[in-house]
């Protein structure tokens, strides 16, 4: 068994979709990105690479490449679960804290789950997901953007 811990970060900006876990949640601002600025994503990527000490996000799927530009990053996700299972490791689970002020996380937890748990090939079961505020302090709390934290649990196939 193997674990990982993945952070993300990304601002608010008007004028983008606002997507978690691949499920785009109807609010006035999105995130600014590269790609889709999916942090939900981007923090179980990282901690999936972790898990399996493969380095992180930014090493394989790099700003530069026009090629991720607008990327939906379950896509990112898909390669990251090709690549843990050409390298033997097999997912068992994982838990996401995303950290929001607004827009309310948990209308959408079951939808977000379905997309992760498709992706991923995993029953609903082996995903958490979790919303929280952090009392209107920090950046968070001033509605400036969102974090996301996220660990999983690999083993070897
Ligand atoms: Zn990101």
């Amino acid at each position: 068994m193997r674990v990982g811990f993945g952070f993300d970060v990304h601002r608010f900006a008007p004028e983008r979709k606002l997507i978690l876990c691949g499920v785009e949640i109807p609010y006035h601002l999105g995130l600014l990105g590269h790609s889709d600025a999916d942090v939900a994503t981007h923090a179980l990527i990282d901690a999936l690479l972790g898990a399996a000490g493969l380095g992180d996000i930014g090493e394989h799927f790099p700003d530069s490449d026009e090629k991720y530009r607008g990327v939906s990053s379950l896509i990112l996700l898909e390669e990251v679960i090709k690549m843990l299972s050409q390298n033997g490791f097999k997912f068992v689970n994982a838990d996401l804290t995303i950290v929001a002020e607004k827009p309310k996380i948990s209308p959408y937890r079951t939808a977000m789950k379905e997309k992760l748990a498709q992706v991923i090939g995993c029953p609903l079961a082996a995903i958490n997901i979790k919303g929280k505020t952090t009392e209107k302090l920090g950046f968070t709390g001033r509605g400036e953007g969102i974090a996301a934290y996220a660990v999983a649990l690999i083993t070897h196939a």
